[in-house]
Parts: C-alpha cells; structure tokens; sequence
C-alpha cells in the first residue's frame, strides 16, 4: 500500500491511520505497509527534519536515553528554524511583570485562537500557551539561549506586549544552541540525507523509513538508498507545506 505524504505531514505518528490524515497530493515520502524490508540500521528513534521541533524532539528523547538518529535532506541542519525573526511569544515573563504587564496563557489562548478565527486545533494551542514560559525558561536556563532583556513587543493579534526577541534577532540563535546541546550528548543531524518512505507493519505500526544519503536538493533522484528501523518511534518534524502549492491551492 503506498500513500503519497510531503511536508506537511510533520506531526507525531504512530499509525497508517494518523498518517493518513496528513497525506496530500505530492508525492514527496511515501508510506509503505509491508513486511520487514532488510534493515541496514536501526535505532530507537528516528527524527526527521532538523529545526526547532526535531530537535527539540531528539534532545528530549536523548535525555531519557534513547538512541536517536536526525535525518535533514538539506546541505545544512537548521530549516526555516535557523533563518527565522527570533520572536517567541511567551505570556509571564519577567520582562512583563518589571513593567506591569498583566498576562496568563489563559489569555494568550484567548488572543491566539481569535487571530486563528476559531479554525485552530484548541487543545494544541492550550499546550503552546501553557508550556510557553516553561519552553522560555528552559531555551534560557539549559541551553543557554540569550534573549534580549530589553525588547517587549507587542505583535499583531496579541491583546498585550508579550514576544521575546533574541538577542541577534534570528532563529540562529536557539538552533545553535540545540545543535550544541544535542552534539554534547553525542547526536549530530545527518544532513543530505532525505526520507522517501516510512514504513508500516502489517498491524499498522510504524517501523522505520527508506532514506538516500548523500541526497543533492535540486537532483531528485540523487543519493543512495537505505533502510532505517525505529524500534520505538518515527517522529515527523519536516516542517510547513507553503511550498506545498497543490496543497496551498
Ligand atoms: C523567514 C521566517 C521568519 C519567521 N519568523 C518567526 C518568528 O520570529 N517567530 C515565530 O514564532 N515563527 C517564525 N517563523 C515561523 C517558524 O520559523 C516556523 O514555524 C518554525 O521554524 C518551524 O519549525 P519546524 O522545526 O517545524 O520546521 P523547520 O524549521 O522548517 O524544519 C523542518 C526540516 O525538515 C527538513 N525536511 C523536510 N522534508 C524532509 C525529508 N523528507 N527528509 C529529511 N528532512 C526533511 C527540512 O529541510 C527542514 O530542515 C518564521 C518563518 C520564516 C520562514
């Protein structure tokens, strides 16, 4: 059984079904129900894509000693993640209470799900309002990303001043310090190296991808193929569908 996926099918799977659910119509990975391929590898996590969401996602696995592999079909690890403004909307800070500001997650969900016009996931945008400080304090405290102390601004469809920039104004900023976070456990992205198809047992559990290592964006059928077990999990975090135009239209 083949399903055509692409990248916006960045979320957690654990089944054909809830990959289905994301599949549109370019055929950039595809899902494969099948039997044991023959494994070249294996691991107990894979992580696909390189930016703020993989790996967070592979830090966090890391720590509870999982054996992790990224995998980033790019030249560079990083994404949209690493180019970004470096605004984080984070309700409580410091920042605000210095200068009186009153804020709670309860009111940036408010905020966010009228800018959103009612369309947004609400159980999603209750976790991204709650664990926003927590997500901040910990970017600042573990990692040792510097945000400025001085800049509080007040962003569209925010009912109050509450983005966080970062001190260089970039994405680069917090990649960097994942990267290093995560290097310092001993993970290091595997760039050029593309998933195709993740596959699925016959009971509908993902276990594992196909890949091409040494894949060139631009050179589509470029690199060379292997197969990759996950023995516990797949975690989709290949980013956005803007470039997705089939989709967008
Ligand atoms: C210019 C710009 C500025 C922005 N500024 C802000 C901001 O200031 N604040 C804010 O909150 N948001 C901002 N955003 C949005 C924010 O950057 C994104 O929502 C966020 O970076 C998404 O992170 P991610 O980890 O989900 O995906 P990404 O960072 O896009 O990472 C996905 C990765 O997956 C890889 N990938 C895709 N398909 C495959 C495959 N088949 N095999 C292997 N790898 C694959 C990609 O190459 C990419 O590296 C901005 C976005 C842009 C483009």
């Amino acid at each position: 059984m083949t399903i055509s996926m692409n990248r916006r099918t960045l979320a957690k799977v654990g089944t054909l079904g809830a990959l289905s659910a994301f599949f549109g119509t370019t055929v950039q990975a595809q899902v494969k129900k099948t039997q044991s391929p023959n494994w070249d590898e294996e691991t107990d996590i894979i992580v696909v894509g390189s930016g703020f969401a993989g790996l967070a996602a592979a830090y966090e696995a890391k720590k509870r000693n999982a054996d992790v592999i990224v995998l980033e079909k790019m030249p560079t690890a990083g994404g949209n993640s690493i180019i970004n403004g470096g605004i984080m909307a984070v309700p409580g800070t410091e920042i605000q209470k210095s200068k009186g500001i009153k804020d709670s997650p309860e009111l940036m969900m408010k905020d966010t799900i009228k800018a959103g016009l009612g369309l947004n996931h609400p159980d999603k945008v209750k976790a991204m309002c709650e664990e926003a400080y927590p997500a901040y304090r910990m970017l600042v405290d573990e990692l040792g990303v510097k945000f400025s102390d001085k800049i509080l601004k007040h962003e569209g469809g925010h009912s109050v001043p509450r983005s966080m920039y970062t001190i260089n104004g970039r994405g680069s900023e917090i990649v960097t310090k994942q990267l290093a976070a995560l290097e310092k456990l001993g993970v290091k992205p595997r760039i050029r190296t593309i998933v195709d198809k993740i596959f699925v047992d016959p009971e509908g559990r993902v276990i594992g991808v196909a890949v091409r290592q040494n894949y060139r964006f631009g050179k589509e059928n470029s690199g060379k193929p292997k197969n990759i077990k996950a023995r516990k999990a797949v975690i989709l975090a290949n980013g956005g569908f803007s470039a997705d135009v089939a989709y967008r239209s």
